[in-house]
């Protein structure tokens, strides 16, 4: 039975735990779940991964993490080497590093500090000079002044991510269910009872012992109907991609301060990304990169990488992530509703964190208790205590969150 004739089905058992949500957090629970035996039901108002798990830029950086998140991102790198055998599908999962790169003094100095970080949590970061960087990356402009090289980083082809997961989810039993949306819902009780809607307009209310909030940029609604607040904004960090190019690259290159970051596919596009992030709209769902835009990211890429400049860009796209202003998302139980779970904003570190927040997220709820590094996540850092807490860390980071790294 397909999702959508399961949610019509008169008789249709509920489940266990329903996940609003069919983004990669989202899918990859469920997959999780269904590993420990619980009944899942996954409810996605659009197609899976259609939001910010589909456009992402595709890196699993590693380099320049901050602290309250850099133990589960280390976590998370280790879960996503065995991906693809674990699901039985290409993720496109490429182990080569990931450069970051000094054009300043300032920057330089980051650049160790980074390095600095990294060793105190066990991962290696290398500091390279201007000439050794010339050496390994002839292409690399006049402007560099001096880099670093994380191993471990990585990146995947997040198009492919959601979907896959999605399909190992219902391989292993899993309902999910494309154009539904959850219109609402309260906790009593039986336990969660989901007002929902399918594509055609019918109505009618499921029921699960476990909710999770995987709604990405709207999870703040889904949250807000428990009474609870998580004060996310939407914002969308500009991409594009060029035609296939001849190979040149195999590592992420990334200027540190985020102004510019660029991949090579296996197919050979160049795929860029660059700051500051743009304010988009969350309620219509749409977003697009505006030409300025484009042209200044552009030409901070060929300042880099001059030789690109021969080359033709085919598109460009944004999405819409959720952000905290501590860069970090919410991840564990609601502090007002039993058998709720959040699992969302993830601040532009989604993808990387995934695999470490869905294990994390099915050990909380078939167990009650998880060893993963998730305290600093807690909704309850948006109390007033909590917010103290936050604003202080907060200010270790400097400049404005719009304009961060990563
Ligand atoms: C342009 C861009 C580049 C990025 N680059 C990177 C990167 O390089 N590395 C990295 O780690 N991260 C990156 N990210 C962030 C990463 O993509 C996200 O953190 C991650 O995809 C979040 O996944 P999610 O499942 O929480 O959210 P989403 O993928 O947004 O999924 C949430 C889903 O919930 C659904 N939904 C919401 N409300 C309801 C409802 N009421 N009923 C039913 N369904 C509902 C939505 O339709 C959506 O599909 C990037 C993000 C963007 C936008």
């Amino acid at each position: 039975m397909s999702g959508l004739e399961h949610f019509r089905a008169e008789n249709a058992v509920d489940a266990e735990v329903a996940i609003v949500g069919g983004g990669l957090i989202g899918c990859m629970t469920a997959h999780e779940l269904r590993r420990r035996g619980r009944s899942v039901l996954v409810l996605e108002r659009g197609l899976l991964g259609g939001q910010s798990s589909g456009v992402s830029f595709g890196s699993l950086r590693l380099q320049g993490q901050h602290a309250p998140e850099l133990p589960l991102a280390l976590h998370a790198q280790a879960l996503w080497t065995e991906v693809e055998t674990l699901i039985g599908e290409s993720v496109e999962f490429a182990g080569h590093g990931h450069v970051h790169l000094a054009v300043d003094d300032a920057q330089e100095a980051r650049l160790a500090g980074n390095a600095e970080h990294g060793r105190a949590f066990g991962l290696p970061i290398e500091l390279i000079g201007r000439q050794e960087a010339i050496r390994r990356w002839p292409f690399l402009g006049a402007s560099v002044r001096a880099a670093s090289f994380s191993a471990r980083d990585a990146v995947v082809n997040p198009r492919l991510v959601a979907p896959a997961f999605a399909r190992a989810a219902q391989r292993l039993g899993a309902t999910i269910c494309e154009r539904v949306e959850v219109l609402a819902a309260r906790h009593d009780a039986g336990g969660f009872a989901l007002q929902c809607r399918d594509r055609d307009g019918a109505e009618r209310t499921l029921r699960a012992e476990v909710l999770v909030n995987a709604a990405g940029a709207w999870s703040g609604t889904l949250a807000g109907w428990f009474g609870e607040t998580i004060p996310l904004f939407a914002a969308g960090p500009a991409e594009m991609v060029t035609e296939p190019v001849p190979r040149f690259v195999e590592p992420t290159m990334h200027v540190v301060d985020g102004s510019v970051l660029f991949r090579q596919t296996s197919r050979g596009n160049v795929v860029i990304g660059g700051h500051p992030r743009m304010s988009v709209d969350a309620t219509t769902r749409r977003t697009r990169v505006p030409p300025d835009k484009m042209l200044t990211n552009l030409g901070r890429l060929v300042a880099i990488a001059p030789h690109l400049r021969a080359y033709a860009v085919i598109r460009s796209w944004t999405g819409i992530e959720g952000y905290l202003e501590d860069m970090m998302p919410v991840l564990g139980p609601s502090a007002t509703t039993p058998g709720l779970f959040h699992a969302c904003a993830f601040s532009g570190h989604g993808l990387q964190l995934g695999p470490a927040a869905a294990k994390a997220l099915a050990e909380l709820i078939t167990t009650g208790a998880t060893a993963l590094p998730i305290a600093p996540f807690g909704i309850g850092r948006f109390s007033a205590e909590g917010r103290r807490q936050v604003h202080s860390l907060a200010e270790e980071f400097q400049d404005d969150v719009l304009h961060r790294p990563g």
